[in-house]
């Protein structure tokens, strides 16, 4: 199997090229060559979420000198799991994927891990290390540093916005110190990933380092996301031969385009609803046809705010026409009023606690047909632990969020880090003063 520019389908790369240039030469983003066809009995016997993610990627492998290692970097990378837990409280059928053990209490920990655990099986050259650059608005830089802290052939540079990130999080940007630093851009999140695109664009950085990138773009994220959708469609097939339909928290679309290709290779997974905060590109998008990208808007489920979704040149890909997008896939904008009412509907009614970005799935499932919601088993996929937002949460419901122990650990380490202007002047000096 080997991978295509989204843009031009002639050269093709395999997965660890792929996985090391993160985009492709021509600006455009790496995709399979052809979807591997993948049925439940290909997954006979496995039962933990390494097994499945294992078969699930092994088709997307075959050939590439990370093949023989799999098993490892499955084992490595999913050393957390991905429960799927029925809603009790509800009558119908209603469970949710909590997609936050991991180190940083959100999702990106899986394709953060999984992307290092490729990386450390690649030759090194012990005199350069490789860096990473990553631009974060919250949750990836945390899960990027988590993943890469203490690995001798990495360091990263993680570039955050000041003062827009929730405490928690920058405590998860800052707390590493070792190889991994922290810059603290006088800007925007826009500005952070300008500086990251400018940093690649300029040839005596490129020169001096060698330069990489975690963004969610890199395929190396994707893959192993889609991994945990496989294993929730499995457990319920296997449970009553029935295909469940997801509600993704969607921002960037990589996670929801992890389902959509669970699906297309043929894992049991019906509907696929799509939950947007209210950054409306999308939605809007589905409705009209035409693509009109704009400014993010600041909203309560902040790891969703984005205008114009990189991803989505890949599910257009995916799907060239718009009007076959439309039917495979709904999405709906859910406003921040929205998000508090169910957060607090949600802990009364059910005693369930939710994370921001999980709200809007949660309100998005709630306002479904009844007659929708009772045909088929839905998941709504937990993106993060509520508490690593409790400012919102806490007050909504009333009483303080417990903290996972991992998180809890890292709040207790001191932090550091290094305020730059939003200049690549900025970022250079940062960079060439390690
Ligand atoms: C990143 C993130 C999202 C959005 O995921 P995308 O892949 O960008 O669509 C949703 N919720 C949380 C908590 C996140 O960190």
């Amino acid at each position: 199997m080997r991978f295509v520019s989204t843009r031009d389908a002639t050269r093709k790369v395999p997965l660890s090229e792929a996985i090391r240039a993160g985009i492709a030469p021509d600006g455009g983003l790496y995709v399979p060559e052809r979807m591997p066809h993948l049925e439940p009995a290909d997954f006979e016997g496995a039962r933990t979420l390494p097994e499945v993610a294992e078969r699930w990627i092994a088709p997307f492998c075959e050939g590439d000198p990370l093949a023989p290692r799999l098993g490892e970097v499955v084992r490595d990378a999913f050393s957390f799991p991905a429960p799927l837990r029925r809603i009790a409280a509800e009558p119908l059928p209603v469970s949710v994927l909590e997609l936050f053990h991991g180190p940083t209490a959100a999702f990106k920990d899986f394709g953060a891990r999984f992307l290092a655990a490729c990386l450390e099986r690649q030759p090194h050259d012990p005199s350069r290390p490789v860096t990473i650059l990553v631009a974060t608005s919250g949750d990836t830089g945390g899960a990027v540093a988590a993943a890469f802290h203490g690995r001798p052939w990495a360091r990263v540079v993680v570039l955050y916005p000041k003062g827009l990130v929730s405490p928690r999080q920058e405590k998860q940007l800052t707390c590493w110190g070792g190889n991994v630093r922290a810059l603290s851009v006088r800007g925007t999140f826009d500005d952070c990933q300008r500086l990251v695109k400018e940093a690649f664009a300029d040839a005596s950085l490129r020169a001096r380092f060698d330069l990489s990138s975690a963004n969610s773009i890199n395929i190396g994220r994707l893959l192993p996301q889609a991994a945990y959708y496989a294993a929730a469609s499995l457990t319920r097939w296997r449970a009553d031969g029935s295909a469940p339909a997801f509600v993704v928290p969607s921002g960037n679309l990589g996670n929801v385009l992890a389902c959509l290709w669970a699906r297309t290779a043929g894992l049991p997974i019906s509907t696929i609803e799509l939950a947007h905060n209210a950054n409306r590109t999308v939605p809007d998008f589905l409705v009209s046809g035409e693509w009109l990208p704009r400014p993010s808007v600041a909203t309560l489920a902040s790891a969703m705010d984005v205008g114009n979704p990189s991803n989505m040149e890949r599910l257009r890909h995916l799907h060239p026409d718009w009007r076959e997008l439309a039917r495979t896939v709904r999405a709906h904008s859910v406003t921040d009023e929205e998000i508090r009412v169910a957060i607090r509907r949600d802990f009364g009614e059910w005693g369930e606690t939710w994370c921001p970005h999980t709200a809007t799935a949660a309100h998005v499932y709630r306002n479904l047909p009844v007659e929708l919601r009772a045909a088929r088993h839905w998941v709504l996929v937990a993106t993060a632990h509520p508490a690593k937002f409790e400012s919102v949460v806490e007050p909504l419901i009333g009483r303080p969020v417990e903290i996972p122990k991992a998180l809890a650990e890292l709040l207790d380490r001191p932090s550091q880090a290094t305020e730059i202007g939003a200049s690549l002047d900025g970022l250079r000096g940062a960079l060439l003063s390690d």
